[in-house]
């Protein structure tokens, strides 16, 4: 399995996941069509699966465009039918999601939205995170509590440490300016800065990251406790 990133909207990322032995590929959080059909004409793919980590219009504009163009089916969560349209498959928490060759454990993490999941594909190490977590930040609470998501941020840590991080956002430059105002002595977290802007002059993606360096540098992940979390977060939100 191969992972690829694509660029969508301003600053989100969608990752088509390829099948190499026998071009099957699956889309996750397309923002928009353009860009993914533009890939899988020029790779020769197949679209068989559109996974979402939730409802939010720029993970899932792209959806019924490549449905109706590939007869991909949708996967999402399952309390979120009434929001994501057309899904095909229900998925639901600590489910393990197999369709050909590709295996996913899904895990709800709410916050962000009630329905966010992430997509743990284990056999490759990587999880699909949404806008739950990004490079060194997490996503803004809209609908969840500030406990929700401090537990749904702590389920990813406990994952093995050289798991791959794919995130929805390019949003890791302005993130990593919060994290060194609040952990200025951190020298993972500068050595971590220096790669950043280093991947960013040559017009390279930040992502993905790996769960090891997020748990060194991440200031949400590195929050002992939900107080501390809390404040954080409220921080970050008028920051
Ligand atoms: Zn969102
Ligand atoms: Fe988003």
């Amino acid at each position: 399995m191969k992972t690829e990133i694509i660029k969508c909207l301003q600053d989100n990322y969608s990752y088509i996941i390829i099948d190499e032995s026998n071009n099957n590929a699956c889309v996750v959080d397309p923002g928009e069509s353009f860009p993914i059909i533009d890939f899988l004409e020029s790779n020769g793919l197949k679209l068989k699966y559109i996974l979402n980590t939730h409802h939010h219009y720029d993970h899932i504009n792209g959806n019924l465009e490549l449905k109706n163009k590939y007869g991909s089916k949708i996967v999402a969560f399952e309390e979120d039918k009434n929001r994501i349209p057309k899904i095909d498959i229900f998925v639901r928490d600590n489910e393990i999601w197999k369709a050909d060759n590709f295996e996913a454990k899904i895990y709800h993490t709410p916050g962000h939205t009630s329905g966010h999941i992430a997509f743990h594909f284990f056999n490759e190490k990587k999880i699909f995170t949404g806008d739950t977590l990004f490079s060194l930040g997490c996503g803004r609470i809209f609908e969840g509590t500030f406990k929700e998501m401090f537990n749904s941020l702590s389920k990813f840590k406990k994952l093995p440490k050289e798991t791959e991080i794919y995130c929805g956002h390019e949003y890791t430059l302005q993130n990593s300016d919060f994290c060194i105002k609040h952990d200025p002595k951190n020298p993972k977290l500068k050595n971590k800065i220096k790669n950043i802007k280093k991947k960013l002059n040559d017009n390279l993606p930040t992502v993905p990251t790996v769960l090891s360096e997020e748990l060194e540098c991440n200031i949400f992940l590195r929050a002992k406790n939900l107080q501390t979390f809390t404040k954080l977060r409220e921080l970050k939100d008028n920051f």
